[in-house]
């Protein structure tokens, strides 16, 4: 099957070619066989004219935690331990496979609906999640989580034999530590084991939080950066940190040249006063900075729009100095540093040979105004001034439709499951 996108604006994350006007895209099967300026093409099955549309690489949302989608705003303005511990643990503990079904469902229609296409996850029953992106049609990394209790090597042995046995386009199954502070020594070291085996990547929750560093350093000493990657991890083994707001400067120095990825999730970072992430100071020594969510539970929402434009304005702040970020290195976080952050090199930016995940944009909405049919322009409009849930029209992922105005491609009827779960979890309505 070979479809032609005729007519829009593209950017593209491609260096070599980053803003095409009047472009074609042609897809075959599930990647990109030509992207450029309009020409003609044998055997195309069908054309999509989208002349005045914006098209751009899917985003990759790059930590979250799908299902919490169920917890949304389920328990305000608490203090992260006190929410941990009352609002959050005693509920999950009654999540059965069903509800992170449902749960995933929503979290991936919101992810397609404001122009994400692939995500990383770290949570459980992920066989559920698995069935969910399947049943839509999203890419995703999925990382169960891992945390030192009872059972706790029996699971990364299911997580690895998982990873062996799955064969799909969509799902690719990597390794997760909850964090230092979760998981002791004998549960990294194994865990360094398993995805030096494997190949996996490793994700993890890093200085988050203030108090995180003491409770590290207790179970793991003074130096656990150092002494980790002397054993491998973030040097063999490729690591996606979640957060990572107070890494120190000797830190940064080995982590901004390691095998290494940042996501950083600014809006959950200031609505449990975790602290400001000093983004600019980490792209600049050169570390691979991404961008997430966090789940649905600390954001609100899973609108990596959002969180990107929170993420140039705090980073902004935060290095004291309107020129860093510039819009280019913002859209970067959404697209291309997300694919490093991966370890694909196939998504992440529209260019031939790679994956057909991409979004198309209405510029029609008021905010979009004055119109600037330039590489800046889109940039600054994308990254500043749109509403992504009235923008985003259509969603292909893999070379196939999966989402248009408003609508998931393929009929789940996920409402009524999602709201029975959502009672049978918390009672009541
Ligand atoms: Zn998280």
């Amino acid at each position: 099957m070979r479809t032609l996108l005729r007519g829009a604006y593209v950017l593209t994350a491609d260096e070599n070619k980053p803003f095409i006007k009047d472009a074609d895209i042609l897809m075959e099967d599930n990647s990109i066989v030509y992207i450029g300026d309009r020409k003609e093409h044998e055997f195309v099955d069908r054309i999509q004219y989208l002349y005045g549309y914006l098209i751009t690489p899917g985003f990759i949302n790059t930590h979250t935690h799908l299902a919490m989608t169920l917890f949304r705003g389920w328990g305000e303005d608490m203090e992260l331990g006190k929410w941990l511990n009352e609002k959050i643990w005693p509920y999950e503990a009654k999540l059965t496979d069903e509800d992170v079904y449902y749960g995933s469902i929503v979290g991936i229609k919101e992810m397609l609906s404001t122009g994400t296409t692939a995500f990383v996850d770290m949570y459980f029953f992920e066989q559920a999640t698995i069935d969910a992106v399947h049943d839509v049609g999203i890419r995703a990394f999925i990382t169960p989580g891992i945390i030192e209790k009872e059972g706790w090597k029996d699971r990364v042995d299911q997580i690895v034999a998982l990873r062996s046995a799955l064969r799909s386009d969509y799902v690719e199954i990597h390794l997760s530590l909850h964090g230092f502070y979760t998981c002791g020594p004998d549960v990294v070291e194994y865990v360094i084991e398993k995805a030096k085996e494997t190949g996996a990547f490793v994700h993890i929750h890093l200085l988050e939080a203030p108090w995180e560093r003491g409770a590290i350093e207790a179970k793991h000493g003074k130096d656990f950066i150092k002494k980790y990657y002397d054993k491998g991890l973030f040097s063999d083994i490729h690591v996606i940190a979640a957060h990572g707001v107070w890494i120190s400067d000797d830190e940064l120095e080995i982590l901004a040249n390691a095998n290494f990825a940042l996501a950083h999730n600014p809006q959950s970072n200031l609505k449990l006063v975790s602290g400001i992430a000093p983004i600019w100071k980490y792209l600049q020594a050169g570390m691979t900075v991404s961008i997430g969510t966090d789940g649905a539970a600390s954001n609100n929402n899973l609108d990596l729009i959002e969180e990107i434009r929170t993420a140039g304005m705090l980073g902004k702040y935060k290095a004291e100095d309107p020129e860093a970020l510039p819009s280019k290195e913002l859209f970067y976080m959404l697209t291309k540093y997300g694919a490093k952050a991966v370890k694909r090199d196939d998504i992440g930016v529209l260019a031939e040979g790679n994956k057909a995940d991409l979004v198309v944009w209405s510029v029609d909405n008021v905010e979009w105004l004055p119109f600037w049919d330039t590489e800046e322009g889109m940039y600054a409009h994308l990254i500043y001034s749109v509403q992504s849930k009235s923008s985003v029209k259509r969603v292909w992922v893999s070379g196939k439709e999966v989402y248009r105005e408003g609508h998931l491609m393929t009929d789940i009827p996920y409402l009524e499951g999602f709201k029975a779960s959502v009672k049978r979890i918390f009672g009541g309505e």
